[in-house]
C-alpha cells in the first residue's frame, strides 16, 4: 500500500500474504534448462534468489528486502565471476524495475551476509564501485561495527530500510559472525546456514545451542511465519540427504521451514549436546563439533557419486 507521498506502508497489514509457490532450480538437465540465478518474488518488495546447481553445487539462496529508502541484499552467492552468474546485474534489474514503479531519489543498496563463508560472499566484488552502495565486510568485528551490535550476540538491533524495520542479532555456532535477520513485513526469519533443510555444521556447539535458544525464543515472541535458510540438502524422504555436492536434487523439501521445525532443531541439538558426531533427524542432520570421521564419510560419498556421473 502506498501513501499520497509515495511512501509504502510496511506496518499496516504485516505480515503480508506472499507467495512461496515456486519450483526451485534443482539441477535439471541440460544445464541451459535453468537460469544461473533464479528470482522469486514473495511479494513486490521481497525477493528470494537461488544460484543454479550448474553454477555452484552449493546452490545458495539469497534474500533481498526493499524498503522506502534502501534495500538489503543478504549474501552474494558462491560465484565471483559475473559472466558465470550475474548477481549484480540481476539485483540491478530488480531494483530498477521497482524504482520505475516506486520512483524515489538516492535509493541505497546495502550488501551484507548471513555469515562469512565463501559461498555467501564470493559475489561481493560484483558490487564494488556501485553507486549508493554499502558493503559489509565478513569478519566478526566488521559485522558488529556495521550493524552497531555492541551486545553480541544477544542484542537485537533494528535496521531501518525506510519504514521497513528489520531485527538483527548474532547467531554464532556454524560461523563466528553468523547473524539472524527478521523481517516483520514478510514474516521471514533468515537463519543462514544455522538452520535450513540440510546438514547443520556446528563446530562451536555450545554457541550453536545458545543461538538456537535465542532463535526459538525470538520466533515465539515475534510474528515469525517462515524460517528461511540458505541451502537445501535434504530429500523428501525423512532423514535422507543428498550427497555432498550433488548436482541434481529433484526431490528437495521446501526451503521454508516452520517455527515448529525450528523448535525441533533446538530440541534435537539439546538432546545431543554432549554427544559429538553426526546425528540424523527427519528434516535435518546435525554435525556436533568438527566431526572429522563424519566429514570424511560425507566427502567419500560425494566423490563416489561424482565417479558415477552425479
Ligand atoms: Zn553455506
Amino acid at each position: 500500500m502506498a501513501t499520497a507521498a509515495g511512501l509504502i506502508d510496511f506496518v499496516t497489514g504485516a505480515p503480508v500474504a506472499g507467495s512461496l509457490d515456486v519450483a526451485w532450480n534443482h539441477g535439471a538437465k541440460p544445464a541451459s534448462a535453468e537460469p544461473p540465478i533464479q528470482v522469486h518474488a514473495f511479494d513486490e518488495h521481497t525477493f528470494i534468489l537461488r544460484q543454479g546447481k550448474w553454477v555452484s553445487r552449493e546452490a545458495p539462496f539469497l534474500y533481498l528486502f526493499l524498503g522506502n529508502e534502501r534495500a538489503l541484499l543478504l549474501d552474494t552467492g558462491a560465484t565471483r565471476d559475473a559472466a558465470q552468474c550475474p548477481v549484480r546485474e540481476t539485483i540491478d534489474g530488480i531494483l530498477s524495475r521497482w524504482l520505475e514503479a516506486h520512483p524515489r531519489d538516492g535509493y541505497e543498496l546495502v550488501v551484507a551476509h548471513t555469515h562469512g563463508h565463501w559461498d555467501h560472499v564470493a559475489g561481493d566484488p560484483q558490487f564494488y564501485g556501485r553507486a549508493n552502495t554499502r558493503i559489509a565486510s565478513r569478519g566478526l568485528a566488521d559485522v558488529q561495527a556495521f550493524f552497531g551490535l555492541t551486545g553480541w550476540p544477544e542484542q537485537v538491533i533494528q535496521f531501518d530500510l525506510g519504514g521497513r524495520i528489520l531485527d538483527i542479532f548474532g547467531c554464532p555456532g556454524h560461523h563466528p559472525a553468523s547473524i539472524a535477520v527478521f523481517d516483520a513485513w514478510s514474516g521471514f526469519l533468515v537463519t543462514g546456514d544455522t538452520v535450513y533443510p540440510g546438514r547443520l555444521y556446528a563446530p562451536d556447539f555450545a554457541a550453536f545451542v545458545a543461538s538456537l535458544d535465542r532463535l526459538t525464543a525470538f520466533a515465539h515472541t515475534h510474528g515469525v511465519r517462515h524460517v528461511m535458510g540458505c541451502h537445501n540438502e535434504m530429500t523428501t524422504t525423512p532423514g535422507r540427504d543428498y550427497p555432498m555436492g550433488a548436482r541434481c536434487q529433484p526431490c528437495e523439501p521446501p526451503i521454508q521451514m516452520t517455527v515448529a521445525q525450528l523448535d525441533a532443531v533446538r530440541d534435537a541439538a539439546r538432546r545431543i549436546e554432549h554427544r559429538p558426531g553426526v546425528h540424523r533427524f527427519d528434516d535435518f542432520i546435525i554435525y556436533n563439533g568438527p566431526c572429522r570421521w563424519g566429514m570424511a564419510k560425507l566427502v567419500a560419498r560425494g566423490a563416489w557419486m561424482r565417479l558415477r556421473g552425479g
